[in-house]
């Protein structure tokens, strides 16, 4: 059984769809990628992958060229907001690759979507862009729904239930590094405060700083994530952060924000010909940074089944090998939340203490929370 010479169409030209465009015209696929966008997403935003995904990226043959786009953290710190006190930190760098295989990588979103995209083309992808699709159902052929998180081919054909508002919303943004104390610029961190928290990491050899920036607020509701909105309003979410802090929000002058929502569990995903895959079968919440990269993982499994197997058995086995995990990540994604905002003075302080403890007397123990995530290689079948 072989996909060579197979005719499939990939909606959406994201990191899925890109994704799973290189990994079936490596093995021979004809694949068409219509997308609706007039050029590839050009989003100003940061992306980590963490070494379950750079795992898919080596196996795509795209180690060499995304690790020189790549940031390469050597610690996480996780500081607390208010005092600036560092609680726990996570020692990544060469840790990361010895206990989990890879390295952590911090990427530019457009960097790591155009090197997807010249991947996809160099094996044969067609890419059309300005292709915005609504009937999946007149396409031919096997159609790989790849649309993401306001998936229509999810909500038409997948019966999708609404999502539920989690009234907990982001603002993201780059901030040019050049005016930035170095020790801020340079560093990968996630500020925890109550009810809210702040992730920085250095982009582009430290030329930029991304930024995400997390509250529990409900007054904002929508889950598209381009939305601008005023900086004066990040700032004073985050009134309440260090001086050091506030000064690197000064720095912001524009910004996106995006609610977030929970999704439920779609009871399958595919039907006949259409299977969904990363964002629009399993969105999550951004707390253990795992959309994109579970995204890489879907890509990866569903061509290897796609090859090895007649099509109805190849979904039922990309679903059966997929969904368990990515189900888990969503809720371990969902659950994080309440470790990094706890409200409560008190309890914060145990809580960071503990973390603080663990951090420095058994670091490996941190780390090995991870390594359900981290240590898994769908590339290498057991
Ligand atoms: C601010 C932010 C930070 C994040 N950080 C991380 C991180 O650090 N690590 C991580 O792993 N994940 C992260 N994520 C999640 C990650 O970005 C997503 O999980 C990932 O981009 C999903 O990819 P996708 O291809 O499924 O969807 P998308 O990237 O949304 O792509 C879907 C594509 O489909 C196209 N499309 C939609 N409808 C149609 C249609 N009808 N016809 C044609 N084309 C269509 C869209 O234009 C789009 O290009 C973050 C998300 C956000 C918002």
């Amino acid at each position: 059984m072989s996909i060579r010479g197979t005719e499939i169409t990939v909606l959406g030209g994201g990191i899925a769809g890109l994704a799973a465009a290189t990994a079936l015209g490596r093995r021979g696929a004809v694949v068409t990628v219509l997308e609706q966008a007039a050029e590839l997403g050009e989003v100003g935003a940061g992306l980590q992958i963490g070494p379950n995904g750079v795992a898919v990226l080596k196996a795509l043959g795209l180690f060499e060229r995304a690790a020189a786009l790549a940031n390469t953290p050597e610690a996480v710190s996780l500081r607390d907001l208010a005092t600036d006190h560092e609680v726990a930190r996570l020692e990544m760098g060469a840790n990361a690759v010895r206990r989990w295989g890879s390295p952590y990588w911090q990427f530019h979103r457009a960097d790591l979507l155009g090197l997807l995209a010249e991947a996809a083309r160099e094996n044969g992808a067609d890419i059309r862009l300005g292709q915005r699709v609504e009937n999946v159902e007149d396409l031919d052929g096997l159609v790989i729904a790849a649309d993401g998180v306001r998936s229509g081919v999810r909500s038409r054909i997948f019966d999708g239930v609404p999502a539920q508002f989690t009234k907990q919303s982001a603002w993201r943004g780059l901030i040019p590094a050049a005016d930035l104390p170095f020790e801020i610029a340079n560093a990968a961190t996630v500020y925890m405060g109550p009810g809210r928290h702040l992730v920085t990491y250095p982009l582009r050899g430290g030329s930029v700083v991304n930024f995400v920036a997390v509250t529990e607020q409900s007054d904002w509701a929508d889950e598209g994530w381009s939305i601008p909105d005023d900086p004066a309003n990040l700032r004073a979410a985050f009134a309440m952060a260090t001086p050091g802090v506030r000064a690197l929000l000064d720095q912001v002058s524009e910004t996106f924000r995006w609610g977030f929502f929970n999704h439920p569990v779609l009871p399958t995903w595919h039907k006949g010909n259409v299977v969904l895959m990363g964002d629009a079968c399993h969105p999550m919440l951004p707390y253990l940074a795992q959309g994109a990269v579970m995204a890489l993982e879907d890509a990866w499994v569903l061509a290897e089944e796609l090859d090895t197997r007649p099509v109805p058995e190849a979904l039922a086995a990309y679903e059966a090998r997929c969904k368990p995990r990515a189900t888990r990540v969503q809720k371990g994604a969902a659950s994080n939340a309440t470790a990094y905002h706890l409200r409560s003075a008190p309890v914060r302080g145990v809580a960071h203490l503990g973390l603080g403890a663990v951090s420095r007397l058994a670091p490996s123990m941190l780390l090995g929370k991870f390594d359900w995530l981290y240590g898994v290689d769908v590339t290498k079948r057991k």
